[in-house]
C-alpha cells in the first residue's frame, strides 16, 4: 500500500471523530502558535518549522531505541516531539518478574518526561499519546491517531492529527509473532507490555483463588492451575523460572490446600534458550526440572479457550497461557512502503537511514540492515535499540551542528562513523537464585560463559544498574528486599 492510499485511508475513515472533536474541543483548547489552524482542511497539528525556529526531531516510539535517542538529543538544537500510544518506557528485561509480584510494576516503567525533561517544559517539545498510521516524506509530515481511553463514562472517540517533521526516527518496535496459529491472539496472552503483565498476575491469582472454592471438579482445578508457556527463547524461560519460584515459596505456604495441582509446563519447538552455549542450554534444562517445570518438544497447532492443540493431536487443557515465541514486524511497519530488510523490518544504511528518502532514519526491532550494506540483521535485543538510540542521537546532534537540522538541508554533512554494534553477551535467569551468563560474541565464537548463583548475582547487578532512573533502581531494590523477607503479595487488585 502506498502513503497515497495509506492517507485516503486515513482520512475517510477518520474525519468524522476528528470534527466532532474540534467542535467539543474548541471553547477551553488553545493550540500554540506551534499548531496549524482548526480552520485548516486538514487535521490540526504542528506545521513546518520555520528557518528561524530549532529544527524538530519526531520520534515514533517509546521503547529502548526512542527513549535512549531522546534522552541523548541536544534541546538546546532541536526541539522533540515523541508519538506512541504509552506514556512510558518498559523496562522489558525484569517485565516477568513483574507478573508473579516479585516486582511492582511501576518499578519497570519509567516515564518519558524523566527521560527527557524538555517534553514537560521546552515550548516545542511535546508529548503525544498516539499511533502513527501514515508517514508522508515528500511534504515531511507524520499522520497520526489518538489513543483515547474507550471504555468507562467519559467517552472520547479518536481523532486525528499530523505533525510536520525536520528529522523523523521510526522506533516502533515489533510485534509478538504467532505464525498465524488459529486462536492465539484471542487467549493466549503475550509478555510485551505492563498491561500484559498485569493481565498474567490477575489471572493467575483468580485461578489459584476458584481452585480453593467449593464444588470445583479436580479436573478443572487442575486445568485452571495449569500454566503453559510457549516459546522456550530467554522470555519464556526467565518467565518460567519466576513462576516455578512463586509456586515453590508462595504457593505451597498461602495455597496450601491446592499446592499439588499447580503445574508448569514450557513448549518449544526446538532447543530451548538456542542461542545460549550448550552447557548452559542443559544447566538449564536440569535447573528448571528440578523446580518441576515440565519441558515438552512441540509445535502449537491450534489455540481453544481452554487448551492447544500439538501437531501430533495432543491436547493440552491451560488455565493461562503467555506466549513467547519471538517477534515480527507491525502492521504499521510492513504498511511502510520503504525498502525492506529480511524479516521485513525497515531496510537502513550504515548510518541508520532510510536510503530511500530523506531525513528518516530508523532504529531497534523494527528496522535491519538492508542487504545491500552486506551485514547481518541485528537480533531484536535491548541492547541493540539502546546502542543505536546512543549513536543516532549523537548523529542527529552533529548534523544539528553543522546546520543541517531542518529538512532538507543535511545532504551535504560528513556524516562520520557509521554504527558499529558488539554484542556484549547474553543472560537469563531460571529461578531458585540461579541464572545463565554468556558472554561470548556470536554463537560460534569463544568466550566466558558460566551458570549458577554468582550468575544470577551478575545478572540482577547489572539490570539493577541499567535501570533507567535512581527511582526505579531504589523501587527494584526495595521491591526485591521485600520479596525476600515478606514474600510476594498475592493480593489481587
Ligand atoms: C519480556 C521481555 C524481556 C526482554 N528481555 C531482554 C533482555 O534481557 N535483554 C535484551 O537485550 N532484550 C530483551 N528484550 C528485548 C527488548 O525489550 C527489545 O529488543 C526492545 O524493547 C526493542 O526496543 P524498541 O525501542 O525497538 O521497541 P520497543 O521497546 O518495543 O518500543 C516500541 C515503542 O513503539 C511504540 N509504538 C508501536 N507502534 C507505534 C506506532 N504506530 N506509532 C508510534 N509508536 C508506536 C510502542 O508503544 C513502544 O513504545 C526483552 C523483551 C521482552 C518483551
Amino acid at each position: 500500500m502506498s502513503w497515497r492510499r495509506t492517507l485516503t485511508i486515513f482520512f475517510s475513515t477518520s474525519t468524522r471523530p476528528f470534527n466532532s472533536i474540534r467542535r467539543s474541543l474548541a471553547p477551553p483548547f488553545s493550540f500554540s502558535s506551534h499548531f496549524s489552524s482548526a480552520t485548516s482542511p486538514f487535521p490540526s497539528g504542528l506545521d513546518p518549522t520555520k528557518t528561524s525556529d530549532k529544527p524538530r526531531v519526531v520520534v515514533l516510539g517509546s521503547g529502548w531505541a526512542g527513549c535512549r535517542l531522546m534522552k541523548g538529543i541536544d534541546t538546546s538544537i532541536y526541539d522533540v516531539v515523541c508519538i506512541s500510544p504509552r506514556n512510558h518506557m518498559v523496562f522489558t528485561p525484569l517485565l516477568a518478574s513483574t507478573c508473579v509480584g516479585t516486582l511492582e510494576f511501576r518499578s519497570v516503567a519509567e516515564p518519558i518526561a524523566r527521560i527527557q525533561p524538555a517534553i514537560s517544559h521546552a515550548p516545542g517539545s511535546f508529548f503525544f499519546l498516539a499511533h502513527c498510521r501514515g508517514i508522508d516524506t515528500e511534504k515531511h509530515v507524520v499522520h497520526c491517531e489518538t489513543v483515547t481511553d474507550a471504555s468507562g463514562s467519559n467517552i472520547l472517540e479518536p481523532w486525528p492529527f499530523q505533525v510536520s517533521y525536520d528529522k523523523l526516527v521510526i522506533a516502533s518496535g515489533a510485534e509478538a509473532s504467532t505464525f498465524g496459529i488459529h486462536g492465539v491472539k484471542e487467549h493466549a496472552i503475550f509478555l510485551r507490555e505492563v498491561s500484559h503483565a498485569q493481565e498474567i498476575r490477575r489471572k493467575l491469582l483468580l485461578n489459584l483463588m476458584l481452585s480453593d472454592v467449593p464444588g470445583i471438579s479436580e479436573e478443572e482445578k487442575s486445568r485452571l492451575l495449569h500454566c503453559v508457556v510457549v516459546g522456550g527463547g530467554p522470555t519464556g524461560v526467565e518467565f518460567s523460572g519466576e513462576l516455578s519460584d512463586f509456586i515453590i515459596r508462595d504457593v505451597h505456604e498461602r495455597y496450601s490446600h491446592v499446592k499439588d495441582y499447580i503445574n508448569v509446563t514450557l513448549i518449544e519447538a526446538n532447543e530451548i534458550l538456542s542461542s545460549f552455549d550448550v552447557r548452559l542450554r542443559q544447566y538449564a534444562i536440569n535447573q528448571l526440572t528440578k523446580s518441576g517445570v515440565r519441558l515438552v518438544r512441540g509445535v502449537v497447532k491450534a489455540v481453544q479457550p481452554q487448551k492447544l492443540i500439538l501437531n501430533d493431536d495432543t491436547e493440552v487443557p491451560y488455565g493461562l497461557l503467555v506466549w513467547s515465541t519471538g517477534v515480527g514486524p507491525s502492521p504499521f511497519i510492513s504498511s511502510l512502503q520503504f525498502p525492506k530488510s529480511l524479516g521485513g523490518r525497515i531496510g537502513v544504511d550504515e548510518w541508520l537511514r532510510v536510503p530511500s528518502e530523506q531525513d528518516v532514519f530508523s532504529i531497534g526491532d523494527c528496522s535491519g540492515f538492508l542487504e545491500s550494506t552486506g551485514k547481518h540483521v541485528l537480533p531484536a535485543l535491548a541492547q541493540v535499540a539502546e546502542r543505536q538510540g546512543k549513536y543516532l542521537a549523537s548523529l542527529l546532534n552533529q548534523i544539528g551542528k553543522s546546520g543541517g537540522g531542518h529538512a532538507n538541508s543535511a545532504r551535504d554533512v560528513d556524516l562520520g562513523n557509521p554504527f558499529v554494534y558488539k554484542h556484549l553477551g547474553s543472560m537469563a535467569t531460571v529461578g531458585s537464585y540461579k541464572a545463565l551468563v554468556d558472554l561470548r560474541q556470536s554463537k560460534e565464537g569463544k568466550g566466558l560463559s558460566l551458570a549458577g548463583f554468582i550468575s544470577w548475582f551478575i545478572w540482577r547487578s547489572a539490570y539493577l544498574t541499567r535501570v533507567v532512573s535512581w527511582r526505579n533502581r531504589f523501587y527494584v531494590a526495595i521491591n526485591w528486599a521485600t520479596t525476600f523477607v515478606f514474600g510476594r503479595d498475592i493480593s489481587r487488585i
